[in-house]
């Protein structure tokens, strides 16, 4: 029989030759792919190496027994559920209560007949599958959780949480770290000549090009507010900070965006910071740094927009030389 592909390959721990010849066969004629252990001991070397989805163990075995087994991979912590089932020849209620109590899912008694055996198999793929279904699920709803959905970018939320992480990162380690407030001009302006529709489509176009613009799985982003996002650079110094910065600045002015009428030219004022633990050992919290970068931000703004002002030089870096609208 071919091996279907969505069955789970099943790990044995059986020490007895003929049982465990019995019971392979059984799941081979099923389709089922399987690993077979001789012991408990060996079984759990097995699982740490491949953290198997089933495990049918024999209850009595020498060097580690089928109880001692389920206990152990249940004190693993994996990223899946281990269906456990567990088979004996000790057919009491006693043995049953002590057997689930270890940790097991399921029993069945010796000698396995094959038919019981593979529905016992497809109750654990029931609940296997559900399980799996509620772990993406969770893993959905934590991506909707911390995600705005206009942009893609971070929401408020996971910026509140992971600055704080990087700063406790950087003073740890201590590294720089630097943030990016970036905030659009005019945009206001943008919605009431093309309407919400197309000023939501720039703000997706931005993320894009903020996005393109920073080290992918390191530098990250998030919506501050609502034509606000804030760039959080770990590892960065003063000066990479402002290059990055720059880039941004001239990568939204030099990309406008093409909608049906209209190429529409939008700008964007950039404030930075930028936390050195070595000569600034004070614990700075996230809403310093926020607020910091704000005021940099906002004398870009009163300095004529499109340009990126740092706190170190507090001066302007950019601004109009490109031929970009200063409005
Ligand atoms: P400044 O250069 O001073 O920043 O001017 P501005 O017009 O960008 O700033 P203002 O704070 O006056 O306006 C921000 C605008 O952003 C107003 C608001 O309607 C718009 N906005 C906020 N969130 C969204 C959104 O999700 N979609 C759209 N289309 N517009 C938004
Ligand atoms: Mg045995
Ligand atoms: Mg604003
Ligand atoms: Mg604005």
């Amino acid at each position: 029989m071919t091996t279907e592909p969505s069955l789970p390959c099943i790990l044995i721990a059986e020490d007895d030759l003929l049982s465990r010849t019995l019971l392979e066969l059984y799941l081979q004629q099923e389709g089922y792919p399987f690993v077979s252990a001789v012991n408990g001991r060996e079984a759990l070397e097995y699982f740490k190496r491949t953290p198997f989805q089933i495990v049918i163990t024999d209850w009595l075995m020498p060097e580690m027994d089928g109880t001692d087994l389920c206990r152990s991979i249940r004190n693993l912590a994996g990223n899946h559920y281990t269906f456990l089932l567990l088979q004996t020849c000790q057919d009491s209620p006693e043995a049953m209560v002590e057997g689930l109590e270890a940790g097991a899912d399921d029993y069945i008694i010796k000698p396995i007949n094959p038919a019981e055996l593979m529905v016992r198999l497809k109750g654990a793929r029931r609940i296997l599958d559900l399980e799996k279904s509620l772990r993406e699920s969770l893993a959905e709803l934590r991506e909707h959780s911390i995600r705005d959905p206009l942009t893609g970018a971070y929401n408020r939320g996971y910026l509140n949480q992971h600055l704080e992480h990087e700063i406790q990162r950087a003073y740890r380690y201590r590294h720089p770290l630097s943030l990016i407030m970036c905030d659009l001009d005019h945009f206001k302006l943008i919605n009431d000549t093309y309407g919400h529709q197309v000023g939501d489509q720039v703000l997706q176009q931005c993320v894009v090009n903020l996005k393109a613009s920073v080290r992918h799985n390191i530098d990250w982003l998030a919506r501050y507010g609502g034509e606000e996002f804030v760039i959080v650079l770990p590892e960065t110094n003063a000066s990479g900070c402002q290059v990055v910065a720059e880039r941004m600045r001239s990568m939204i002015a030099f990309c406008p965006e093409e909608t049906a009428n209209d190429a529409i030219k939008i700008s964007a004022s950039f404030g930075a910071v930028t936390l050195l633990p070595d000569s600034d050992p004070i614990h700075r919290s996230g809403p310093d740094l926020l607020q910091r970068a704000d005021v940099c931000m906002y004398q870009a703004k009163q300095r004529g927009r499109n340009l990126v002002v740092c706190e170190e030089q507090h001066a302007l870096l950019h601004g109009g030389s490109d031929g970009t609208d200063q409005h």
